[in-house]
């Protein structure tokens, strides 16, 4: 093992620089894995402009990266007794909960009531440090195994991919249902993925960056241009009046918000998922009087395993939304090229 590598570190706010730090060690119940692929996440960019001052992350200097996967490298004292051994492929994920409080016991980890309490909580690339380097350590709660068949470029978008599975359930979509989805990103396209899991009859995309809307239509999703007129009057047009049974929010702005509760049919459900950095008004009267239900979606909960077989039969299209691979070098270029809405970047993969 060597005793020093490779790691992106944010000094302050817009400044990162890949630096040579020491290998983590891990301890008991955590693995240390040698990291093969990392997808960039809106998250990273949001932390790395300094979005979430003494939260994400709570002091710099930092080293974010949470959709990852690799191989094992060495085992922290009593990870061996899960099964875990060096070697074995995995995909991370970034919430590791208390397990004890109410909401871990009840299965909804991502709701820890021990949030970010040290010795308690850790969410990797968020409060403690990341995947953006060659290692990463992580507990035993955090890593699954990877399929054969998933390569570690596949296994780094298995965090998002469970997260838009997590949507879809959270939407509650019945066989038959009409979805409409905001925002053709990368929970988007892949939230149309769980939609169509989940039995939609119907998947209706909507977006207003050009690049986006052709992968929409290319991936066999209804679209509507959000830049071409009132999505919400042409959505109830395309739905005979009635709205839609569901609707996924993945884009995370005051307007998608209101046209998500605008759009959607009489007892309609809104599964929200992106979060607007600022507050917004709902349409109450309407919320009340067409018994709507709007509920937030945060991460996962134990969608990380169930997703892997979805993404392996290509149900799941997790190849569709890759776009670019960089190396961890040259980082500086894959974050200028995911930020820049022209350049066709959903997900892009880093390999440290
Ligand atoms: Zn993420
Ligand atoms: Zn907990």
């Amino acid at each position: 093992m060597p005793a020093t590598m490779q790691a992106l570190v944010i000094l302050e706010p817009n400044k990162f620089e890949i630096q040579e730090v020491s290998v983590p060690t891990a301890g008991p119940n955590e693995v240390l894995a040698r990291v093969r692929a990392v997808s960039i996440c809106g998250t990273d960019a949001h932390l790395i402009r300094g979005d979430y001052p003494g939260f994400w992350p709570p002091s710099f200097p930092f080293i974010p990266g949470h959709e990852w996967a690799g191989e094992i490298a060495a085992l922290g004292p009593g990870s061996e007794l899960y099964g875990w051994k060096v070697g074995d492929r995995v995909a991370g994920t970034s919430h590791d909960a208390c397990g004890v409080c109410q909401k871990c016991v009840e299965g909804r980890y991502n709701l820890c009531e021990n949030y970010g309490r040290p010795g308690l909580h850790k969410q990797y690339g968020h409060s403690v440090q990341g995947a953006d380097a060659t290692y990463v350590v992580q507990g035993v709660k955090t890593i699954f195994p990877l399929p054969d068949g998933l390569s570690f470029d596949e296994g780094a978008v298995i965090d998002p991919a469970s997260i838009a599975l997590h949507v879809a359930n959270r939407g509650n979509i019945a066989p038959g249902d009409t979805v409409a989805i905001t925002g053709a990103g990368a929970i988007g396209l892949l939230g149309g993925d769980a939609a169509r899991i989940r039995g939609a009859a119907r998947i209706i995309l909507i977006e207003r960056n050009p690049g986006r809307l052709a992968k929409a239509a290319a991936m066999g999703f209804e679209t509507v241009d959000s830049s071409a007129g009132d999505p919400v009057a042409t959505v109830r047009e395309m739905t005979g009046g009635f709205g839609v049974d569901v609707v996924l929010e993945c884009a995370g702005v005051p307007a998608t918000v209101q046209w998500a509760i605008g759009m959607l049919r009489r007892g309609g459900r809104c599964a929200a998922v992106g979060i607007p950095t600022q507050g917004v008004e709902i349409a109450m009267q309407r919320l009340v009087l067409d018994e709507l239900e709007l509920v937030g979606c945060r991460a996962s909960a134990g969608e990380m395993r169930r997703v892997m077989p979805l993404v392996e039969q290509g149900r799941m299209r997790v190849r569709d939304v890759m776009t670019h691979r960089f190396t961890l070098t040259d980082y500086e270029q894959a974050l200028a090229t995911f930020n820049n809405p022209a350049s066709g970047a959903i997900k892009i993969i880093v390999a440290p």
